[in-house]
């Protein structure tokens, strides 16, 4: 809580115990969000997630009708 940023920062690059590193962080109104590698992971993941989800339905659906 002792982070300060300027209001017009938008990103700055500070330790993320998630990946073990300095990562860019977005900054919104002065405060630090999510690690722009983790937001990036995390959407890459929930991508994969639905690929696969739709992929298992799609071998669903083929199962039903052999
Ligand atoms: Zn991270």
């Amino acid at each position: 809580m002792s982070e300060h940023y300027n209001k017009q920062t938008v990103e700055a690059t500070v330790w993320c115990a998630r990946c073990g590193k300095n990562t860019p962080h977005r900054v919104f109104d002065g405060r630090r969000q999510h690690c722009l590698i983790c937001a990036a992971l995390r959407e890459a993941e929930s991508q994969r997630a639905k690929r696969q989800g739709e992929l298992f339905k799609g071998n669903y659906e083929q199962d039903k009708r052999t």
